[in-house]
């Protein structure tokens, strides 16, 4: 039995990219949909936004020398591409997906229209949010958080290629433990990077808890779904 009703799922760009460099990998995005499918056929309504990092990012455009709200808007379109496959792979798959781009790209898909978004999350269609929040100098992490909040969603899911916040960086150090809870208070004192600052003041000021977990572990969406012990858990 899922533990929510509706959720939002924030996928980085580089979820899609597997063990690639660059761009979309086909058995990855896969497999991710599978996952994905399972959770939305257990009657999950289920909002994504997804990141534009295995394309472009606008930091990246800046550091080289662009003005940073041009290289963003390329950061934005980089996202357009990976809605476009998620969506793509999502149907092939039998689940009803449609894209909602926060920059307006008629031809290909519809503009943000709050209410039309909730209707189509209602009808158990998933609702994929393109573009960010589309304007510069903001995040995909962000455009999770507002999107989240505007969807009314009962928890913001953040994966990572990491299965939870844990107390040091488990790469380096053997003895780092994971926190199965925390306060968004805790995790501001102990500066932990679990999204971007205004992601997550966003997050914090509208009750919104966040869960960390990993995309990469067989079946850890679902059971994220479930309320089941998996990843950790940010709260107020
Ligand atoms: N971006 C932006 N405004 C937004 C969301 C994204 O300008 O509201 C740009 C920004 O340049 C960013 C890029 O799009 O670097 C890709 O998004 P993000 O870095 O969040 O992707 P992720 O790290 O999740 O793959």
């Amino acid at each position: 039995m899922p533990a929510y009703k509706r959720v939002l799922l924030k996928l980085s760009g580089e979820a899609l990219m597997g063990d690639d460099a660059f761009g979309i990998n086909p058995i990855t995005i896969d497999s991710m949909v599978k996952e994905i499918a399972d959770v939305v056929n257990s009657g999950v309504q289920l909002a994504i936004v997804i990141g534009g990092g295995n394309i472009f990012r606008g930091v990246a455009g800046g550091a080289a020398g662009m003005d940073r709200a041009t290289a963003d808007y390329m950061g934005m379109l980089a996202t357009m591409m990976n809605s476009l496959a998620l969506q793509d792979a999502l149907r092939q798959k039998g689940v009803e997906a449609r894209v909602q781009s926060a920059l307006r790209m008629d031809q290909v898909v519809e503009p943000y229209i709050r209410p039309r978004a909730i209707r189509a999350l209602s009808e158990g269609k998933v609702v994929i949010f393109a573009a960010g929040t589309g304007n510069p100098f903001f995040t995909t992490d962000t455009a999770a958080a507002l999107r989240g909040a505007e969807m009314g969603v009962e928890i913001v899911l953040k994966a990572t290629k990491v299965d939870g916040i844990y107390s040091a960086d488990p790469m380096k150090d053997p003895t780092a433990t994971l926190y199965k809870t925390m306060t968004f208070d805790e995790a501001i004192i102990k500066n932990l990077q679990v999204m971007d600052a205004t992601a997550f003041a966003l997050c914090r000021d509208r009750k919104l808890p966040i869960k960390v977990f990993s995309i990469l572990k067989p079946g850890a969406l679902m059971r994220v779904v479930q309320g089941e012990s998996e990843g950790t858990l940010v709260h107020v």
